[in-house]
């Protein structure tokens, strides 16, 4: 039987169409692009046509407001850090308690190591920031706001325009990690006031180890990484030509499937999250209603661990994920579920299904076949089960 692969937040499958945009610039057309050559020639122009693809996608208004970077985690230590040196006077940053740990273990070691104060604006049972509290923190101390669009946990949408434009009125900039929404909701940078925007390819269909930092026009940026005059000198080292390629392509390819991303993969997900909530009893939806991705569920089951639903369900074919994949191994719960104050009884029993383009209704029958005989079958084995629901034969069978 096909693996049905729903871990789509964690990474994607490279579009085939991706890898064959990139194969020519690994051995053909090799040269470097900053090359005055022919071999360089050839390349150079391939990555005007990538920077626009991703321009398009992003709808910033110029291509040159984009730079490239090694992924998401890259992108969002830059922005922080250079926003960090161009704020001069301002040495605090407000951001999320939901934040991905690209961002999270920054700021922690930032306060620690420079004295910076962070901010770290809280959610609601739902996930919804607090926005009172998010402008209460905001002062002429503060030299960046970053709050994530997407939280790749739940899926939960941000309201990042309207931060932007609170970011500004108190003289901060604001950046987003935008990494989970990039390709799944529409994008148009040039009609908001964000300043700074992190993406990155392999979360798109795109490939690993590249991904790009959005810099607006006229927004001062310092580089993390000094080096050759790359990126107009704001990051150096030799452009990674297949990657940068593969993105383009991918952005592209985004781009084409912005629509069905709306309507059939929400569909399918939708059929997913309410056919496990009709058949699973004492499961938590978690996330805000439908202000959320369209290709992210995420539930959590009372009274079970959410690892070992994930590993009857790898063996049943399955592949998702408790959260983030970061924290996965460990039996600490997620940071993001524990911000959203789930009760205890929840609080282990997380997964999260992330799907893609990829996926299919076959995909869907599939987990709705295996996935409530798992959980009753784990509970029937749970003390912790047993004792909250007064349901003790089933348990007595197993010790
Ligand atoms: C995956 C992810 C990142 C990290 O991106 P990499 O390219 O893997 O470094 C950052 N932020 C969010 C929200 C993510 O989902």
């Amino acid at each position: 039987m096909r693996p049905v692969y729903l871990d789509n937040n964690a990474t994607t499958r490279t579009d085939p169409a991706v890898v064959a945009a990139m194969l020519p610039f690994f051995s053909e057309h090799f040269g470097n692009a900053s090359s005055t050559h022919a071999f360089g020639e050839h390349v150079g122009e391939a990555l005007k046509k990538a920077r626009k693809q991703l321009q398009a996608l992003l709808g910033a208004q110029f291509d040159h407001e984009i730079i490239y970077t090694s992924g998401g985690t890259e992108s969002d230590n830059a922005a922080i850090l250079s926003a960090l040196e161009t704020q001069e006077g301002r040495d605090e940053i407000v951001t999320t308690t939901v934040e991905h740990p690209a961002v999270l273990t920054l700021v922690a070691h930032l306060e620690k190591t420079r004295g910076i104060k962070v901010h770290l604006i809280g959610v609601d049972r739902q996930g919804r920031l607090d926005l009172d509290a998010f402008a209460a923190a905001l002062s002429p101390k503060t030299a960046l706001v970053s709050v994530m669009w997407a939280n790749n946990e739940t899926g939960t949408l941000f309201p990042v325009a309207d931060l932007a434009r609170q970011a500004h009125a108190a003289g901060a900039l604001f950046h987003t990690d935008a990494v989970q929404a990039v390709g799944k909701v529409a994008i148009d940078l040039k009609s908001t006031e964000i300043d700074m925007l992190s993406l990155s390819g392999h979360k798109l269909h795109g490939p690993k180890g590249i991904g790009a930092l959005y810099v607006r026009k006229g927004v001062k940026f310092r580089p993390l990484v000094r080096g050759g005059h790359q990126e107009r000198g704001r990051r150096g080292g030799t452009e990674n030509v297949p990657g940068i390629i593969g993105l383009g392509a991918a952005a592209e390819l985004a781009l084409a499937h912005m629509e069905e991303e709306r309507t059939r993969v929400k569909a399918l997900r939708d059929r997913l999250e309410q056919g496990i909530l009709q058949q699973v009893s004492h499961t938590l939806l978690n996330g805000d209603g439908d202000n959320r991705l369209p290709n992210t569920a995420n539930v959590a089951f009372e009274y079970l661990d959410g690892e070992a639903v994930l590993h009857n369900l790898n063996k049943a074919g399955v592949a998702a994920s408790t959260g983030s994949a970061c924290t996965s191994g460990s039996t600490e719960p997620s940071h993001v579920l524990r911000a959203m104050n789930l009760p205890a009884s929840a609080l282990h029993g997380a997964l999260r299904l992330s799907l893609s383009r990829e996926n299919t209704s076959e995909d869907v029958d599939r987990v709705l076949e295996v996935l409530p005989d798992i959980v009753a079958r784990l509970r029937a084995m749970s003390p912790a089960w047993a004792a909250a629901t007064g349901d003790a034969s089933a348990v007595a069978d197993h010790v």
